[in-house]
C-alpha cells in the first residue's frame, strides 16, 4: 500500500526529517517493505505539542456533544472503510484479516460510540452531599476537566485497539492527544488520523509522531499525562520520567496469564478456548492465556482435545478471510523470545507435543506449539512469551493450580473453568489478576463499561470504565456559600474560650457518643 503519512513541516516524503533516517515499515508475513516514516526528533515533538495547546481549548470549547459528533461521524467512517483499515493493520502487523476484524475494527467501532456516549455521563458535574458540620448549606460539586495534552505510547500488537482505545477517550473528555505508535506499526494510526480529520476533527488535536523510543521519551516530557502500553521494562522507564515531571502515568504492561481446568469443567469448551485465546493474533496479546493447570482427573483429555485442536491450525500469509488461523510474529526479537522459550522448556525436561518450529521461508512464523512435562523453573510458565505457545501442567487440586497460577510478577487477566460458577467465582476472587473470567477468556477486554487493568508488574491505572476518561482530567472540588451566608462563623477569629467549649462539646456529641463494643 501507498504510504499515507501526515505532513509534517519537517518532513519530506522518503520519511526523512532533519536529516533523521525514515524508518521502514515491514511486512512481517512477506518480509517487503511497505512504507517509510518520519523519525521525529525532540524538536519535533515539542512543535507538535505547541500546535495541540493552541487547537485544544477550541476542541474543549466545543463540548460533549459537539465532540461527540465528530467521534460517531469517525465510527461510521470506520465501517464504510474497514477494508482499508484492515488491510493497513494486516500489512505492518501480518496478523490475520479475522484477528484484524474482530479485535480491532469491532472494538475501535465500539470505542467511538462508547465514548461519544458516555464521556458526559462519566465526567458531568456531581452533586455531593457532606456530613460535615461546616459546609451544612453550602452547594458542593466535583466537577472534571480536561488536563489539556495528552501522550499515548502504543505498541505494534493492536495498532488500533490499543493506541486508539485511549486516544478516544482522551479526546472525548476535551484533551489534544499525541499518539507515538510503535515504529513498528506507525501506518494505522497515521490512517486513522486522516479519517478523524475527515470526520471534522479540528487540525492539531490529535497528531501522530512517528519515530522510535526517543520519541517516546520526548513525548513524555511534553505532555500533561501519559499513557502507555508495552513492556513492563519501558513502562518503568516511562514512570521515572513522567514522576520527575510529576505527571500523571497510566500504565497497561505485560502478563502471563494463567487458565486453571477444574476436574468438573466442560473439558470441550475448556478446550476450545484454551486454543483460540492462546493462539488469536499469534499470541501476542497482553492478556492471552499463556500457561494452563489442569486437575489430574482431566489432564489427559485436555491434552489430547488441545493438542488435536492446535495441529489442525493453518499458520501462514494471510490473504482475506478464512485463509489461515494464525498469523505472522509481527515484532522482529519476539521470534528469538518464542524459541527462547520453547528451548529452554526443551533442555528442562519438557515436551513439545504440536508444533515447536520456526516456519521457512520470506515471512516470519511460528508454528502453534503446545508443551506439556512443564514446571516454574522453565521460562515460558514464568516470563512473557507472546507467541503461539501453549504450555499445559498437570496439578495435583484446585489449591495448587490458585498456588502456581499467583506465583508470577504479572497480574493482567485469569481464567477459570468448572461447571460450578460458584465454585469458579469464589476461586476467580483469589486470583491476583485484574480481570478473571469465569468458562471464558479475554472477552473481560470488550466491556468497556468494566475497568481493564494489571494488577502486580502488569500496570498501574485502568482504561476503560469510568476511570478509563476520569484519568484524562483533574478533578476539581467546587464548594459555594451562598450570599446570605453569616457574616462571621462562630470558629472564625477572635477565639473565645466559651464559644471553642461549646463547639468541642459539639464535636463530642457528634463524634463520641455511644459504645463501640
Ligand atoms: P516496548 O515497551 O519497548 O515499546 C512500547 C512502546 O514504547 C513503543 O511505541 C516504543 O517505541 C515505545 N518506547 C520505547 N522506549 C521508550 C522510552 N524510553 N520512552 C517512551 N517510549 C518508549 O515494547 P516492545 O515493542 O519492545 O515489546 C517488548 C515486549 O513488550 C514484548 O516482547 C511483549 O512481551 C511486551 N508487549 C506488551 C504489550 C501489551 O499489550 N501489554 C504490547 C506489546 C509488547 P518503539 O516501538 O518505536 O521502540
Amino acid at each position: 500500500m501507498a504510504t499515507t503519512v501526515e505532513q509534517h513541516p519537517a518532513q519530506t516524503l522518503n520519511g526523512a526529517e532533519h536529516g533523521r533516517e525514515g524508518i521502514p515499515v515491514e511486512n512481517p508475513a512477506t518480509g517487503e517493505i511497505v512504507a517509510t516514516v518520519p523519525d521525529l526528533g525532540a524538536d519535533a515533538v515539542a512543535e507538535m505539542a505547541k500546535n495541540a495547546r493552541a487547537a485544544q481549548p477550541a476542541w474543549e470549547e466545543l463540548g460533549f456533544e459537539g465532540r461527540g459528533r465528530v467521534l460517531l461521524r469517525a465510527q461510521k467512517w470506520l465501517m464504510d472503510n474497514a477494508k482499508q483499515v484492515i488491510e493497513t493493520i494486516v500489512s505492518e502487523t501480518g496478523k490475520t484479516y479475522e484477528d484484524a476484524e474482530f479485535a480491532e475494527i469491532a472494538y475501535g467501532a465500539n470505542a467511538f460510540g462508547f465514548w461519544a456516549r458516555e464521556a458526559p455521563n462519566y465526567l458531568k458535574d456531581e452533586r455531593v452531599k457532606s456530613s460535615q458540620l461546616l459546609v451544612k448549606g453550602k452547594k458542593i460539586q466535583l466537577r472534571y476537566r480536561p488536563l489539556g495534552l495528552i501522550g499515548v505510547i502504543g505498541p505494534w500488537n493492536y495498532p488500533l485497539t490499543n493506541s486508539f482505545g485511549d486516544c478516544i477517550p482522551a479526546m472525548a473528555a476535551g484533551n489534544a492527544v499525541i499518539l507515538k505508535p510503535s515504529e513498528v506499526t506507525p501506518l494505522t494510526s497515521l490512517l486513522m488520523a486522516e479519517g478523524l480529520r475527515e470526520c471534522g476533527l479540528p487540525e492539531h488535536v490529535l497528531q501522530i509522531a512517528t519515530g522510535r523510543g526517543e520519541t517516546g521519551a520526548a513525548l513524555v516530557e511534553e505532555v500533561d499525562m501519559i499513557m502507555f502500553t508495552g513492556s513492563t521494562a519501558t513502562g518503568r522507564k516511562v514512570a521515572e520520567a513522567a514522576a520527575k515531571r510529576l505527571i500523571p502515568a497510566s500504565l497497561e504492561l505485560g502478563g502471563k496469564d494463567p487458565m486453571l481446568v477444574l476436574k468438573d469443567a466442560d473439558v470441550e469448551r475448556a478446550a476450545n478456548v484454551a486454543t483460540y485465546y492462546s493462539m488469536q493474533n499469534a499470541g501476542q496479546t497482553c492478556i492471552s492465556i499463556e500457561r494452563v493447570y489442569v486437575e489430574a482427573p482431566v489432564y489427559d483429555e485436555f491434552v489430547a482435545k488441545v493438542s488435536e485442536k492446535v495441529r489442525a491450525l493453518r499458520v501462514g500469509k494471510p490473504d482475506g478471510f478464512g485463509s489461515v488461523e494464525v498469523g505472522a510474529i509481527t515484532f522482529p526479537p519476539q521470534l528469538e523470545t518464542i524459541k527462547d522459550h520453547v528451548a529452554d522448556a526443551v533442555a528442562k525436561g519438557a515436551h513439545v507435543i504440536a508444533g515447536g518450529h520456526e516456519l521457512p521461508g520470506a515471512g516470519r512464523f511460528f508454528e502453534p506449539t503446545v508443551l506439556v512435562d512443564v514446571d516454574h523453573s522453565m521460562k515460558c510458565m514464568t516470563e512473557e512469551t507472546f507467541g503461539p505457545t501453549l504450555p499445559i501442567m498437570k496439578v495435583k487440586d484446585e489449591e495448587e493450580a490458585i498456588r502456581l497460577a499467583n506465583d508470577s510478577p504479572y497480574g493482567l487477566g485469569a481464567s477459570v473453568f468448572t461447571t460450578d460458577t460458584a465454585r469458579g467465582s469464589a476461586v476467580a476472587r483469589r486470583l491476583e489478576a485484574g480481570a478473571a473470567n469465569v468458562n471464558d477468556a479475554m472477552v473481560n477486554y470488550t466491556v468497556l463499561e468494566l475497568p481493564m487493568g494489571g494488577a502486580k508488574a502488569s500496570g498501574l491505572g485502568s482504561r476503560h470504565g469510568a476511570g478509563g476518561i476520569r484519568k484524562y482530567c483533574a478533578q476539581q472540588a467546587l464548594v459555594v456559600t451562598s450570599r446570605v451566608a453569616l457574616k462571621r462563623e462562630p470558629h472564625m477569629y477572635p477565639y473565645r474560650a466559651k464559644t471553642s467549649r461549646l463547639i468541642a462539646r459539639l464535636f463530642k456529641f457528634l463524634y463520641g457518643r455511644g459504645r463501640r463494643d
